[in-house]
């Protein structure tokens, strides 16, 4: 079956999401407005900046929509992203999805280590499920995973820190593995889709 996947595409990074699906023979729709997400199998919520991603969401009556497909249907958060998804979030506080059982520390890091690339090395939950091997890893004013409830699985970590999480349909990564040219995670996304990468 080859996958839909809707890429919210009000602000932030969309695009390289939406070549590494194409990359992964997936369709993909840029989702602007509540019709937008009919007949999608999954979402995407890209990197950016979480604040102005609730300003346009709230301006472009998305929210609701948004909740209710959330609520329904596979989510990956990158970044920003993960932020949306999380079940609380600091630094400043503000509003959350709920969809993930952890708390998201906003541009937690600290400056030294801002922005940077690294490389991981995944868990055996996220190898075993994909291809062995390090994950390359580009960070961009991340946030903190904390505080993950019992049914969050720790797919990667960097530096202690969970920075890759699955629960259930969902998945949230605190890099951007969209500007890497390692397909694996957005593989393991399209497979809570149906579809099938070969
Ligand atoms: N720092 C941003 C925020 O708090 C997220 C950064 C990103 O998505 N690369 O929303």
């Amino acid at each position: 079956m080859v996958a839909l996947a809707g890429i919210l595409a009000l602000q932030g990074g969309f695009e390289a999401h939406e070549r590494m699906l194409a990359r992964l023979g997936a369709r993909t729709r840029q989702v602007r407005l509540a019709a937008d997400f009919e007949g999608l199998d999954g979402l995407i919520i890209p990197g950016g900046e979480s604040t102005t991603m609730w300003k346009l969401l709230h301006e472009e009556n998305l929210v609701e929509p948004l909740r209710a497909f959330v609520a329904s249907k596979p989510v990956f958060g990158t970044c920003a992203g993960a932020i949306l998804l999380a079940s609380k979030v600091t630094h400043p506080d503000q509003e959350a999805l709920c969809a993930m059982d952890y708390t998201a520390v906003r541009n937690a890091y600290g400056r030294q280590i801002d922005s940077r690339v690294t490389v991981l090395t995944p868990e055996p939950e996220f190898e075993d499920r994909t291809e062995p091997g390090d994950l390359e890893a580009v960070f961009i004013r991340a946030p903190i995973l904390r505080d993950l409830g019992d049914g969050v699985t720790v797919l990667a970590r960097y530096l202690d820190d969970p920075v890759l999480v699955e629960q259930g349909p969902y998945l949230a990564a605190a890099f951007h593995p969209e500007l890497t040219d390692d397909p694996r995670v957005h593989s393991l996304f399209l497979g809570k889709l149906g579809h099938a990468t070969g």
